[in-house]
């Protein structure tokens, strides 16, 4: 019997890729790409095939063999083990550990039995392959001008679609893909979104326009077994539109030809734990690699996007109206909380407001971007108030649920009857909530219809569409929510939006939290009048002056952009600067120092600055603390290699504080 040598790359900490030896005739050994079965350490494992060798560098004694090939799977493509394999030295990171969690958990098993019911089951499904759309909707000048740019775009071609909230980007893609289909038959295009929540709404628009396609959608609320028919759906080719959340990237797309990314500003684009990718910019890697056009969309860009646009790296395309005729976008107001002093934290006029919509049958929305009641319950006689003893954090009021919870490290208590210092049994909460504010309408609007959308309501699976549902079938007066309510949603009859409490993001450490706060009051006041009836957005601040909220009120992104990317060119922040930041966790923070002191020293470099460690704003979660070094360079290439030899010295280290280390991290 002869052998060859397969090399898999497993999902381990260690950098891995392994050899397996696999008994077969000359010619006849497995593909790369191929899954394999095989034993590491005490358990079974499945990796990728990433290469296959006559002779391993492993003494023959040690070499195991690989226990199966999974044959019935088609091989995984050179394309996609390129852009793991991108991923895993950009984000510096093991090949497997890149590789193999993008891959659905039922086709990392032992056993077969789901791949081969999930295989039989889309055997079964007849190809409809009628690219002709239905029921697609006339554009205005600007939409078509985009759908045809993006449409007709040949080779790597980055777009960024800027186009005021309810322009109708929506149909701007969708016309898009319908060109793009209707010139390639077998054409797959990859629609990526920020949030679960918002699909169902564009699923259903795909549905409808396309009626004869096969769409698969890849996110994190799929059961296993659905995940698993997706996946292999878009792996065969036959899943032509794909609509997915950060998470579908990785996915194995053979006949990929557009990439649409919405939102594309958003925050949840990125990872945040592991593997701390940036789904937008492995995307337009992808895009890159495979020379094809990718479209960017957004109301508030990126600072990173808005600047490649303005550079001519992206081609921009805009949409400066709304799409519904006659819709305007809201009247911004700002309300002075100095003069107009809030009762149950509501200004006299957003109460106002509130009653004009309640006597006209609109609807109103009330952000808040705090759940809970509370953010923290005090004593006033001695000053004690409900810290979380495993983090530097305090432990929010939940009344309705009875509990204090921390929300980092969820710890869950019973709200005490007396001070645990004093014995003070009046015990003040401090601050407001969503659930305090929901309770503060109840009691002045007792004839309101009033719905709460948050994370805590919104636990039980399903329960946050038959929420939004109920909004968009008119049951609901008042919607008080989180950042929840702030995107995507088209709600018909809504005609006020009320901002409630914006300003701590004004004075935050953390340099992108303009940006941020920006984007979020331009999509939160975007859900008003987008169907063509006047409103207004009402913002309560105690800093009315501020730059900011005169950009919000004029609608001007392109002043606020470019007033904050001058400043941060001046600061040389990002996107003029590129950075990496090496996190340590200890028992104690003086350990966690130590250790990023020794990694600052541990490489010298003329290119790219090192600096001092710190501990992290929020320094201690679950009884672990923290603390963090940033490096940067204004040449993304020198900060590269640094870090590919950082990464070596770290390794050599030998230090038992569990480090990570992120690329291009968003919160520093
Ligand atoms: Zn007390
Ligand atoms: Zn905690």
């Amino acid at each position: 019997m002869s052998y060859c040598i397969l090399q898999i790359a497993l999902d381990t900490p260690l950098d891995g890729v392994f050899d397996y030896r696999w008994p077969c005739e000359p010619g006849d050994e497995p593909a790369v790409g191929q899954l394999a079965l095989v034993n590491f350490g005490r358990r079974e494992a499945v990796g990728v095939i990433v290469a296959i060798r006559q002779d391993s560098q492993v003494p023959a004694g040690k070499l195991k063999d690989a226990l199966a090939v999974r044959n019935q799977l088609a091989p995984l493509s050179g394309q996609w083990l390129a852009l793991a394999r991108f991923a895993a030295a950009y984000y510096h990171r093991p090949l497997g550990e890149v590789a193999m969690p993008g891959l659905p958990k039922n086709l990392r098993l032992s056993t077969t039995v789901a791949l081969d019911r999930a295989l039989k089951k889309l055997a079964k499904l007849e190809d409809t392959h009628d690219a002709t759309p239905a029921n697609m909707p006339a554009l205005n000048p600007e939409q078509r001008q985009a759908a045809d740019a993006i449409g007709g775009a040949q080779g790597f071609t980055p777009l960024l679609l800027y186009g005021v909230t309810g322009s109708g980007k929506t149909e701007v893609y969708l016309q898009a893909c319908a060109q793009v289909l209707a010139r390639d038959p077998d054409a797959q295009i990859l629609v990526l979104v920020p949030e679960i929540n918002l699909t169902p709404q564009l699923e259903a628009n795909i549905r409808t326009r396309f009626p004869g396609l096969m769409l698969a959608t890849l996110h994190s609320s799929l059961s296993e077994g659905e995940r698993m028919l997706h996946w292999l759906a878009a792996h065969q080719g036959r899943a032509r539109i794909i609509l997915g959340t950060r998470l579908a990237i990785l996915s194995s797309l053979p006949k990929l030809k557009l990439i649409v990314i919405d939102e594309e500003h958003d925050p949840s684009y990125k990872q945040q734990e592991g593997l701390r990718y940036s789904a937008r910019d492995l995307a337009v890697w992808r895009a890159h690699q495979l020379g094809i056009p990718i479209v960017l969309g957004s109301a508030t860009p990126s600072l990173e996007s808005w600047h490649h646009a303005q550079t001519g790296r992206y081609r921009k395309l805009e949409l400066r109206e709304r799409a519904v005729r006659d819709a305007v976008l809201p009247r911004v107001r700002l309300v002075d909380m100095e003069r107009d002093k809030p009762k149950d934290g509501l200004t006299g006029a957003l109460l106002h407001a509130l009653r004009q919509r309640l006597e006209a049958g609109e609807q109103s929305l009330l952000f808040l971007n705090r759940r809970g009641y509370a953010p923290v319950l005090c004593c006033e006689s001695c000053g004690w108030i409900s810290n979380c003893t495993r983090c530097t954090a305090n432990m929010v009021l939940h009344r309705p649920e009875h509990r204090l919870r921390c929300h980092h490290c969820s710890l869950e208590l019973r709200i005490p009857h007396s001070c645990p210092t004093c014995g003070n049994i009046d015990l003040q909460p401090l601050g407001r909530g969503t659930q305090r504010v929901e309770e503060g309408l109840q009691a002045m609007f007792p004839q309101a219809r009033i719905l709460r959308i948050d994370a805590d309501s919104t636990r039980r699976k399903g329960s946050a569409q038959a929420a939004f549902d109920s909004v968009h079938r008119g049951e609901v007066d008042i919607l008080i929510g989180t950042q929840m309510v702030a995107k995507g949603h088209d709600f018909k009859k809504l005609t006020l939006v009320g901002v409630l409490n914006p300003d701590t993001a004004l004075f935050s450490q953390d340099y992108r939290a303009s940006e941020r706060l920006f984007a979020q009051l331009m999509q939160v006041a975007g859900r008003a009048g987008r169907a063509g009836l006047e409103s207004e957005v009402l913002i309560q601040s105690r800093y009315c002056t501020h730059p900011l909220y005169g950009a919000v009120m004029r609608h001007d992104y392109d002043r606020f952009a470019s007033d904050l990317l001058a400043e941060r060119h001046q600061a040389a922040l990002p996107p003029y600067m590129y950075q990496a930041l090496l996190r340590a966790e200890a028992p104690e923070l003086a350990i966690a120092i130590a250790f990023l002191e020794q990694a600052r020293d541990a490489l010298a470099s003329s290119t790219v600055t090192i600096n001092d460690p710190i501990p992290m704003t929020m320094t201690r979660v679950h009884n672990v603390e923290r603390a963090q070094l940033l490096v940067e360079s204004n040449s993304r290439p020198a900060l590269q290699a640094f870090l590919t030899a950082w990464v070596d010295a770290l390794r050599a280290l030998k230090s038992r504080v569990r480090w990570s280390l992120e690329v291009d991290p968003l919160d520093i």
